[in-house]
């Protein structure tokens, strides 16, 4: 069985007697079934669940699992994964046996604490939007934008997992070093310049043994599924630490992460194929396969939402200011950046996470980022309540939307991923 075949669990006519997870307009449908981990609002211990309408099913109050262990669930092999979903599938569609049994399983969303999906293990950052590696490359090298290693190494550095935050998680502004243009010598001081970057995350499933590179061809199976990614990042820190090692503290204050991964599984009627523009170098053979090539982009709508104190003390949603696609922004696909992470004989563990780097699209409006949208902060974005933003301040939130759409496929969404920027320690 391959992670991108279709089945019967992607059948768009299926029906649950879960009754909202047959809205049009819903995240997640009985096509989607993705896994989180949430707990009661009061506290307790971490169990497993399934997203399905506006409720979540828990898998050990179902029978499905035995405890609330998602390294367990991420190790499964790719079989016993298709397995685990063909029973979701079948027990909560329409008319299922099992529905007397697993409706005593099913919390509303509202009534529970969604916390990050699994523990992270370590986490790395590509940078694999080559629109905005090119937007932002023009604003520091204005006749040479696009580094030449871009186009044959899908760029990434290391990270840090400890500050990686489940969606709804508030953070303080950070502070440090600020060295502006005319200015001597730094200074300590709350960041001036606090952007968002639209990613997403990939949250690795079975890992592999250490010296043991895994083949573009396999590299899927070591995936569980995707989620959405916001990397917040202080862009004055990150101008004056980046060189020569890359960023540090400008990236590691804050990280928000969606609750829920949405497997590959359920993103197979949402592939694309991956190819190169005309006149760009072919990826090296050891990032190049038949599968990747015919199917290895996921064709995912992404979308940026601000809202500012002021718009919620009146009450009014947040305001969408960039649309983008997964597939449009990448240069690089994920099977690429697994062979790529393991070619040197690096091991990933399960848990591990990607993020995918900053995903702007090609045009105006659909930068993943305020550096882009407000040409590095000398244009700001207008809002539709006349407020403007060249990078965000105290009280701003951002949320990230993700869907999948094709005709003849029920549409499915990654969740919510949304954080909320409080005033710097004083
Ligand atoms: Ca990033």
């Amino acid at each position: 069985m391959n992670l991108q075949d279709i089945n019967e669990t992607h059948d768009p006519a299926l029906r649950s007697w879960v009754e909202s997870a047959n809205d049009e307009g819903g995240d997640f449908p009985l096509q989607n079934l993705p896994f989180g981990r949430f707990r009661d609002p009061a506290g307790g211990a971490l169990r497993l669940g399934v997203a399905i309408g506006d409720q979540v099913l828990d898998l050990q109050a179902a029978g499905l699992v035995p405890q609330g262990d998602m390294k367990q669930l991420l190790e499964c092999s790719a079989s016993e994964r298709q397995a685990l979903r063909l029973a979701l599938s079948r027990g909560l569609r329409a008319g299922s046996a099992q529905q007397a049994g697993w409706q005593p399983a099913l919390r509303p969303l509202s009534a529970v604490a969604l916390a990050l999906p699994c523990d992270i293990g370590d986490y790395t950052d590509f940078y694999v939007g080559i629109h905005h590696a090119t937007a932002v490359g023009r604003l520091f090298r204005p006749d040479n934008p696009l580094l030449p290693n871009y186009q044959w190494v899908p760029i990434g550095y290391h990270g840090r997992a400890s500050t990686i935050v489940p969606s709804g998680t508030d953070f303080r502004r950070p502070r440090g070093q600020i060295k502006g243009p005319d200015e001597a010598v730094p200074h300590l001081a709350p960041s001036q310049r606090l952007d968002l970057e639209l990613e997403l995350g990939v949250v690795v499933g079975r890992g592999n043994e250490r010296g043991e590179p895994v083949s573009i061809e396999e590299a899927e199976a070591h995936v569980f599924g995707l989620t959405l990614f916001n990397d917040w990042s202080a862009r004055d820190l990150q101008a004056w630490e980046y060189q020569p090692l890359g960023p540090f503290l400008s990236k590691n204050f804050a990280s928000t992460l969606s609750p829920w991964i949405v497997t590959l599984e359920a993103l197979a009627p949402f592939r694309r194929p991956f190819s190169r523009p005309a006149g760009d170098p072919q990826p090296l053979p050891y990032l190049s396969s038949g599968g990747n090539s015919a199917s290895g982009a996921f064709d995912i709508d992404l979308e940026v939402r601000l809202q500012t104190a002021r718009m919620r003390a009146a009450g009014n949603a947040a305001e969408t200011i960039s649309r983008s696609n997964f597939a449009e922004a990448a240069y690089w696909t994920v099977a690429q950046l697994v062979a790529h992470h393991t070619v040197n004989g690096c091991s990933l563990q399960a848990g591990d996470l990607f993020g995918s780097g900053t995903l702007s699209g090609p045009g105006a409006g659909q930068s993943g980022s305020l550096l882009e949208l407000s040409q590095g902060g000398k244009h700001p974005i207008t809002l539709a309540n006349g407020e403007q933003r060249s990078f965000l301040l105290d009280g701003d939130s951002i949320e990230l939307a993700g869907r999948c759409h094709r005709a003849g496929w029920r549409s499915i969404g990654f969740g919510p991923c949304v954080g909320q920027v409080l005033p710097a320690w004083a």
